[in-house]
């Protein structure tokens, strides 16, 4: 599996590759490194975070979402051109064809997990659909200790 986060250290956004006989996560920047323990790694697919120990990650398309706004967006220009033209019907069709390919896109793409606390993201995950899709809930929890955290952080410095 491939895994991008950002360094808990350096901050700067590392990308790895975690296999089964890798000892674990390493920030080729600074050196940080986070041991994989046994049961953190099912295969080749994450158990919990492997950057933070979090035990909450979520599954989603591993897509670029700009890139899916880019692929809508021409086939709007497009079919307007159509109706510019006054061809209702390739306007219609051709928006139907990009809605279809946006569809075909989106159900071929493997997914990736992404950790609740960290946001690291877990790429070319053998067995994604153990993990449960995004859960609203989950996130405001990790949202609000987030919050609290650098509440705490704050009125330490003080
Ligand atoms: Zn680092
Ligand atoms: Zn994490």
């Amino acid at each position: 599996m491939q895994i991008s986060f950002d360094c808990p250290k350096c901050l700067k956004l590392t990308r790895g590759e975690v296999t089964q006989t890798s000892h674990g996560v390493i920030c080729t920047d600074c050196g940080w490194t986070r041991p994989v323990g046994q049961g953190d790694v099912e295969g080749e697919t994450p158990a919990r975070c492997l950057v933070c120990g979090c035990d909450d990650l979520w599954r989603q398309k591993d897509f670029d979402q700009r890139l899916g706004v880019f692929i809508v967006g021409i086939g709007v220009l497009l079919s307007t051109i159509a109706v510019y033209y006054m061809l209702p019907g390739v306007a219609m069709l051709i928006l139907m064809a990009f809605g279809l390919a946006d569809w075909v896109l989106y159900a071929i793409l493997p997914d990736r997990l992404v950790c609740y606390r960290c946001h690291a993201q877990y790429h070319r995950v053998p067995n994604p659909a153990k993990t449960a899709a995004f859960d609203l809930e989950v996130n405001e929890r990790y949202r609000q200790e987030a919050i609290r955290l650098k509440q705490a952080e704050q009125a330490a410095k003080r």
